[in-house]
């Protein structure tokens, strides 16, 4: 097996780890209130799902 010859620096190895971070998460409109919700997910908002209502809307709060 392949040994690292030298320690990695905690300040090299924190370098390295600077790019990791998660990017932003996604959002598109919805397409019957126009909120933002994520893709793929009934909208939070109205309760619909592809222009289909799915789920009591949530506005309850
Ligand atoms: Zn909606």
């Amino acid at each position: 097996m392949a040994v690292p010859k030298k320690k990695i620096s905690t300040s090299r190895r924190n370098q390295r780890r600077s790019h990791d971070r998660l990017g932003l998460a996604a959002y598109e409109d919805c397409s019957h209130c126009g909120e933002l919700k994520r893709p793929h997910h009934v909208c939070p908002s109205c309760g619909h799902y592809n222009d289909r209502e799915v789920m009591e809307a949530a506005d309850v709060a």
